[in-house]
């Protein structure tokens, strides 16, 4: 389960409103948009977990290795966890991974997709099955959809997270957040609306190819962030025309 702090992050993250360079310049909270860790000439959220500064290199190593640990107390078939390792460190680095002939056919899958949506918890749904054949083969009681789903909160925990805060922390130092505060509550509202219609989108168009259920589960409580982050929110529900209850189809 993650916090709700953690929620609004989230669905901040995958709705595009984060408050980053490119953002912060946008919303005439910051001056230059630049990578707080780095000379990245414009902050963007891709950039967050790719960024090659030293403080995030060491931060991404470690998250490896949890991922690691993770992937294989859960039972995960060494080929795939092998895959995933590795095709996870290239895309770090900003290496394209063809798909092999010899890999599984999940990885196949989901490089065909774009390795960007497994890092972002946008799983191909062949790994289900993939999963179930081999807890069935080896007389794993565990159930296959846990992993897709504690995988995705894993990628979320383990990676963005720690990025994210590691990342604040030099915003911090260099103190160029002008009064951000005010300018973000002021357009809080209008971020909800924006957030709420974007993943109400994305639930019902984007996730014919990812595993409805699981991410069902994982971003359920990220609607329940989103119903308590602002009462502003509830003044202009019924004004935008949108249901009263936020739950995903
Ligand atoms: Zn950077």
């Amino acid at each position: 389960m993650m916090s709700p702090m953690n929620n609004i992050y989230i669905s901040k993250h995958i709705t595009g409103f984060l408050p980053i360079g490119r953002n912060m310049v946008r919303r005439g909270a910051w001056k230059e948009p630049h990578c707080p860790r780095c000379p990245f000439p414009m902050e963007n959220s891709a950039h967050i977990l790719r960024c090659p500064s030293q403080a995030s290199r060491i931060l991404f190593r470690s998250s490896m290795q949890k991922f690691s640990i993770w992937l294989e107390n859960v039972d995960t078939p060494s080929i795939l966890t092998t895959h995933i390792l590795d095709i996870t460190a290239s895309w770090a680095s900003g290496v394209h991974t063809p798909p092999q002939k010899n890999s599984p056919q999940p990885i196949i899958l989901q490089l065909q997709l774009g390795w960007d949506h497994f890092t972002h918890g946008r799983i191909h749904q062949s790994f289900l099955q993939y999963i179930t054949n081999h807890y069935i083969h080896i007389s794993s009681k565990r159930n296959p959809s846990s992993w897709i789903s504690v995988l995705i909160q894993k990628l979320w925990t383990l990676f963005h997270l720690p990025q994210w805060e590691n990342r604040n922390k030099y915003v911090h130092d260099l103190d160029r957040v002008t009064d951000s505060t005010t300018s973000l509550n002021g357009i809080f509202c209008i971020q909800n609306r924006f957030l709420y219609k974007n993943i109400l989108y994305n639930m019902q168009h984007q996730t014919n190819y990812i595993l409805r259920t699981e991410i069902k589960l994982v971003y359920q409580n990220i609607f329940y962030s989103m119903q308590h982050q602002s009462k502003i929110y509830f003044t202009y529900q019924n004004q935008i025309g949108l249901p009263r209850t936020i739950s995903p189809v």
